[in-house]
């Protein structure tokens, strides 16, 4: 801390694992050094992205790529393109992909990566020129053995396109270097809808425990990207009641329900338009309400599956979640609740399931995306989905068994992080010290 004071978010995740591998470390000491050496990226690169917008003018945005660990296999993480991006938003989010990815079972090292440029009121042309400006300076460290990156925030479909493209024009090779690729070229089916898929298959194994279900019940999910909009789809699939969505101006409350045509609506909305959120009062539904600034935790409902971005849910939201009478809390963004948060949904005695679990279905198909490339085989639907509640359930079964293994009442938080420390844990130390 002292020597990146510059760095909160990393720290704040850093802080959440340490607590929470105690127990393994009183039980095995020699872990401690192991630990201490995760904390330090493999690699970092930081580099210039010059392009020209629109108007021929040369614009400079930053680049990064964090190389967490590779102990476990490949590098393997989203490039995320906000304003918000610096090194400590890449380093927690990369440290948190280091326990997520581990978690699969899969044989994925963790990496992170993205850029400063933020792709909203960006044309389609220079959203082209700037992906070939950052691969240009990117592609000489990626590769399917080396490091494997794939969307986040800012980066979907069209950016994932442009990007892999101009990798296939500097290298010749289509070896699979990016996961998350169109179906009809190279991609996997179920990848789009992966992580929001994988969230509700997990938070459903922890609601089935409590002797509750899916439907009839009201959600408030946040966001309105890739992870919150399938989180929904599967959701109203289910039975449930999605009564909010989000964007970052604000919040739209819909009493009954979303429809499948109003989901529908926010999807075409959301990723062909490139809108707000609010259009959808002002164009679809008369009986929603939008509220500028507003969040979804104002509102009440059974449960709550943060989708949207870090620290999106702070103490007073979880007190007002616990005040409404909200039953459990799912993470599908990547450390949504702070750490006044995590507390307060676990003192009101929420369900609670911490992101690195419960959203680790897109790294999951990811890693199976490659293992369909690397194999030159391309699996359907039904074998996709099949594997990805497989992976969730397997991941829920390991939090879950951890936790009973250190008597820690059923905490999934812990015992997702120290099932993921100790096996990245053992691979480090099976491979000397390095
Ligand atoms: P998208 O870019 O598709 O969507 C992000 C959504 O969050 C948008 O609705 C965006 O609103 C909103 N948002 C972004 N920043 C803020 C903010 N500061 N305040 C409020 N709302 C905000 O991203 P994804 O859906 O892919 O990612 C969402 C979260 O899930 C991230 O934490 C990501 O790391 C995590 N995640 C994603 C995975 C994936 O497979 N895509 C895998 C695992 C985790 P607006 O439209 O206004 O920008």
């Amino acid at each position: 801390k002292q020597r990146d004071p510059d760095q909160p978010e990393f720290f704040q995740a850093v802080d959440e694992v340490v607590a929470s591998v105690k127990p393994l470390l009183k039980e095995r000491p020699e872990l401690v050094d192991v630990l201490a050496r995760m904390l330090e990226p493999e690699r970092v690169l930081h580099f210039r992205v010059a392009w020209q917008d629109d108007d021929g003018r040369t614009e400079i945005n930053r680049g990064f790529r964090v190389v967490m660990n590779t102990a476990c296999g490949p590098g393997k993480g989203g490039l995320r393109f906000h304003p918000s991006v610096d090194l400590s938003t890449l380093k927690f989010l990369a440290f948190e992909q280091t326990f997520k990815n581990a978690l699969t079972g899969l044989p994925l090292g963790a990496a992170k990566g993205g850029s400063d440029f933020n792709p909203r009121g960006r044309s389609d042309d220079e959203v082209m020129r700037f992906c070939q400006a950052f691969m240009s300076a990117l592609y000489t460290e990626i590769g399917p053995d080396t490091d494997v990156p794939a969307g986040d925030i800012g980066v979907g479909a069209r950016e994932i396109g442009f990007l892999y493209g101009q990798y296939k024009r500097l290298t010749r090779r289509a070896d699979g270097a990016m996961t998350g690729k169109g179906s009809n070229w190279g991609g996997s089916l179920v990848r789009p809808e992966a992580t929001g898929y994988g969230l509700v298959y997990f938070a459903r194994h922890i609601v089935a425990d409590a002797d509750e279900s899916f439907d009839g019940a009201k959600c408030l999910v946040s966001g309105s990207g890739n992870v919150a909009l399938h989180a929904a789809a599967k959701l109203i699939s289910l039975g449930a009641k999605v009564v909010t969505l989000s964007d970052s101006s604000g919040v739209i409350h819909e009493p009954d329900g979303l429809t499948e045509d109003g989901l529908a609506f926010i999807t075409e909305l959301k990723t062909v338009r490139r809108g707000r959120i609010k259009e959808y009062t002002e164009e679809f539904s008369e009986s929603a309400e939008y509220v500028e600034g507003g969040k979804p935790w104002q509102f009440a409902g059974d449960y709550a599956f943060p989708c949207a971005t870090q620290n999106e849910l702070d103490g007073d939201d979880a007190a007002a979640l616990v005040d409404a009478g909200v039953r459990g809390v799912f993470e599908g963004a990547n450390m949504p609740c702070t750490a006044e948060a995590i507390e307060a949904i676990k003192s009101g005695s929420l369900m609670y399931s911490p992101g690195k679990a419960s959203n680790a279905g897109g790294v999951g198909v990811s890693g199976l995306e490659m293992a369909q490339n690397a194999g030159h085989v391309f699996w359907d639907e039904e074998e996709v989905d099949s594997k990805l509640q497989s992976i969730m359930e397997d991941i829920y079964t390991a939090a879950k068994d951890t936790a009973d293994r250190f008597d820690l009442g059923g905490d999934l938080q812990a015992g997702a992080n120290i099932a993921g420390f100790e096996r990245v844990a053992d691979a480090m130390v099976a491979q000397g010290v390095w």
